[in-house]
This record gives C-alpha cells, sequence and structure tokens, in this order.
C-alpha cells in the first residue's frame, strides 16, 4: 500500500509523508523538527521509522528542519549537488555527517527500500533546485513546488502520475492587484518564480493521464489567493477541458499549516 501525505504546504513551511511496503520518507522538511515529530504522530508514526529525506531546494520554508531531523535520527539527506554546495557554504543545516549525505543527479533514478525515487529539474530562483517522481507497487507519485514556468520535463514527470502535489502559489489577478511591491510581484510571476492557478490548471491539462487519481494544490500564498479560488480556477479550466469529470480524479488543497487528508492506494 501507498501512502501520501502533505504535512504541510506553503512559504511557511513544506514537508510531504509519502511511504510503501514499510519505508517512509520525507520530501522536504521545512518545519521545526519538533512539528514534523508531531505530524508523524498524527500519523502514527515516529522519526526511527523514516529512512530519508529528499530535499528539493535551499529556501528557508523547505529546509528549516532537515539538520535537525537528519542528526536526531540518522537519516541520509538526498540533495542535488548545487544544493549541497549552498547547504556547505552557508552552513544552513549544521554539521551532517558525511556518511549521511547523499548527492542526486536529476533524472537518475535512485532507491530507498521499497521506494524508487528520481528528481528532475525545474525552474525556479536557487541553486539547482529539482521535484520528485517517487516510484513503488506500480504507481508513481509525483512532487514539484517552487515552479517559475511549466517546461516539457514537469509535464513528463507529471504524466502517469497517481498522485500529484503541484504548486497553485497564486491567483494572477490577485497578485497583480496586491500590496506587494513591484519587484517582488515580478519575481513571483517570473520564469523562476512561482506557479499561478491558472497555469497549474494549464500544466495539468497537458500532462494529467487516466491513471491519475489525486490532485493536491499546494504552496498556495497567503496574500494572493484563497483555497477556494485556487480550487475552482483548477477545477474550471479541468472541467472546460473534458479532464473533469471523472470517476475517482479528486482535487484537494493541500494544507499550509498542519496535516492534509491522507490518501491510500
Ligand atoms: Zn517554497
Ligand atoms: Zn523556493
Amino acid at each position: 500500500m501507498i501512502r501520501f501525505c502533505p504535512i504541510a504546504s506553503g512559504s511557511s513551511g513544506n514537508c510531504v509523508y509519502v511511504s510503501a511496503g514499510g519505508t517512509h520518507i520525507l520530501i522536504d522538511a521545512g518545519l521545526s523538527g519538533r512539528s514534523i515529530e508531531t505530524a508523524l504522530g498524527a500519523l502514527k508514526l515516529t522519526g526511527r521509522q523514516l529512512s530519508a529525506l529528499l530535499i528539493t531546494h535551499e529556501h528557508s520554508d523547505h529546509i528549516i528542519g532537515v539538520g535537525v531531523m537528519s542528526r536526531r535520527y540518522e537519516l541520509p539527506v538526498y540533495a542535488t549537488p548545487k544544493t549541497w554546495r549552498y547547504f556547505e557554504r552557508h552552513g544552513v543545516l549544521g554539521t551532517i555527517p558525511p556518511d549521511l549525505i547523499r548527492r542526486i543527479e536529476p533524472e537518475r533514478p535512485f532507491n530507498i527500500g521499497c521506494l524508487d525515487a528520481v528528481a528532475f529539474d525545474i525552474p525556479h530562483d536557487a541553486s539547482q533546485p529539482v521535484g520528485y517522481s517517487i516510484f513503488a507497487e506500480n504507481r508513481k507519485i509525483t512532487v514539484a513546488t517552487d515552479i517559475g514556468e511549466p517546461t516539457d520535463t514537469i509535464r513528463r514527470y507529471i504524466t502517469d502520475s497517481d498522485i500529484v502535489l503541484l504548486e497553485s502559489n497564486h491567483d494572477a489577478d490577485m497578485l497583480r492587484n496586491g500590496r506587494y511591491p513591484k519587484v517582488l510581484k515580478e519575481r513571483i510571476a517570473g520564469a523562476r518564480g512561482h506557479l499561478s492557478n491558472a497555469a497549474a490548471a494549464k500544466l495539468l491539462t497537458e500532462s494529467a493521464t487516466d491513471k491519475l487519481r489525486y490532485i493536491f494544490l499546494g504552496h498556495l500564498s497567503e496574500e494572493n489567493n484563497r483555497p477556494l479560488i485556487a480550487l475552482n480556477t483548477v477545477e474550471n479550466i479541468l472541467y472546460e477541458r473534458g479532464i473533469l469529470p471523472r470517476e475517482g480524479l479528486k482535487v484537494f488543497i493541500a494544507e499550509r499549516y498542519g496535516l492534509s487528508e491522507p490518501v491510500e492506494m
């Protein structure tokens, strides 16, 4: 059985739980160690049962708990070479024992217990940011947030996924008319910033296949989005393109703080 649960999603912290066949991992650990342990407790787990931390990029909302969790539970930390270079230069993880450092190349699959994983490039203003696809039991789970713009690579990895957590960061009008300074608006809307609701929907229409069962919209902006606006925008576009309604396909909002509804399949 595959189990998937976003533990938090947004600029105040990102962490996603994935498990299959007794192997448990987290993608990003952007919450305090204590918050992550509390969330694991709600899933009837402890940190001791984890096998790995997979990191997408170095922004603090993705890594704040990485050092603590890795040291406390001797968890290997997987990240791309340039992300590791950033970690080492800036000391943001504290000291990670060398035997827990895993440098991974995008597009090169690796294995963690019962899970196979592969990282893929995403456009974002970080050193070497990636999304991940996880494979187990003939299922595919893809996590892609912090995306400036859709790419063929992202489309390729979403294709044939059973579960997708995709960024749906902002409503383009709310961002344009909002109170953020011009330079920040441009950064968010830019090619290495964050994905709008409509762009997320379009990306899904271009890459979703009949296998897709669960869509989680994540990393919603607190300032420039609302859960209902994201959900309505994306669902309307999926209806327009004939992807919805489909029995067995559900769209959720990944909770900003705290666990989303876990899905099992
Ligand atoms: Zn982020
Ligand atoms: Zn980021």
